[in-house]
């Protein structure tokens, strides 16, 4: 996951991201643009999900692209590229382990489109098999709780929380909260970045990682763009603990037990019998996620290195 927001009006559309990259383990894979822009049809390309799976759409929307003449033609042609990049990455998978499943993914297009006479953008999700939806005047992932979700994100973190007690409820609450309306300028688009940051990065149920820099990239009919640097998030010492604090990353599992024993999570309770709940092994996290017993000490120390940054 990643922080996607798309505006799309009739002259412009907007596209904001965040630059941090991490896999699913919640290691930093790399801090780049998430946005490729292919000018020639005044669109661009953004991908949520499988990092590896996401780097070879947007090989292969390159090779569509130059294929296209406008950008309607690239979405019509769009299923069957992500389609087969799919099935490539899927047969090339272990059959065991951590790397066994792709994570779920979605590719976010956007552009100009001469039919419609305006922005339009669509998305194409790997459980649709690529069939694309309509993105309409604004599309967000992760989406603050003060503001209405997407029917999908609504739909999907009910599906991924249905064991937890309670967490249907809050989404009944969540799904009748104001509906956002578009960013327009870059001071609200730079409030909503750190909306989504406090909200949805920074707290523990339903973590979303969005870190590194926020970028705005603004595509223009005639292919005209530009990407400006909204804000750096500052992942640094006790921010970045808060940041992957529940996940599982190396950092996290030696966070202190909230038994209050003092003693490192995954060291401590049930961490070991419990199904994983990082992969779906459907193992106990001691057999597939959990670090070595060994980097506990080296770890534990990391943990009061950037605990000591706090000002
Ligand atoms: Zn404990
Ligand atoms: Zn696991």
């Amino acid at each position: 996951m990643t922080m996607v927001v798309i505006a799309c009006a009739e002259d412009r559309a907007f596209v904001m991201t965040d630059t941090a990259s991490y896999s699913k383990w919640v290691e930093l894979i790399r801090q780049t643009s998430k946005v490729d822009v292919l000018p020639h049809l005044s669109a661009a390309i953004v991908t949520q999900g499988d990092s590896g799976f996401g780097a070879l759409v947007k090989a292969a929307i390159r090779e569509a692209a130059a294929a296209s003449e406008t950008y309607d033609d690239l979405v019509a042609a769009a299923p069957d590229y992500f389609g087969q990049v799919w099935d490539t990455i899927s047969s090339d998978l272990p059959t065991d382990g951590p790397g066994a499943w792709l994570e779920p993914s979605t590719v976010l297009l956007v552009g100009y489109s001469t039919t419609a006479g305006r922005f339009v953008g669509y998305g194409f999700a790997s459980s649709d098999y690529f069939e694309p939806f309509e993105l309409g005047d604004l599309w967000m992932v992760p989406t603050p709780w003060q503001m209405r979700p997407g029917p999908r994100e609504l739909a999907d973190l009910r599906e991924f929380t249905k064991m937890i007690e309670g967490a249907d409820e809050l989404f009944d609450l969540w799904a009748i909260q104001p509906e956002p309306t578009a960013p327009t300028s870059l001071h609200e688009f730079t409030r909503l970045a750190q909306q989504i940051r406090v909200t949805r990065a920074q707290q523990d149920f339903c973590k979303v990682i969005v870190g590194g820099r926020a970028f705005l990239t603004i595509l223009e009919p005639e292919g005209q763009l530009q990407n400006v640097k909204l804000l750096d998030y500052g992942d640094d010492g006790p921010d970045f603990l808060e940041l992957v604090n529940g996940t599982a990353h190396p950092l996290a599992q030696v966070a202190p037990c909230d038994c209050g024993s003092e003693r490192p999570w995954i060291q401590c309770c049930d961490a070991g019998s419990d199904p994983c709940r990082f992969c779906q092994s459907g193992k106990p996290l001691a057999e597939c996620c959990a670090i070595d017993a060994e980097q506990i000490p080296d770890l534990l120390e990391d943990r009061q290195r950037r605990l000591a940054m706090k000002v």
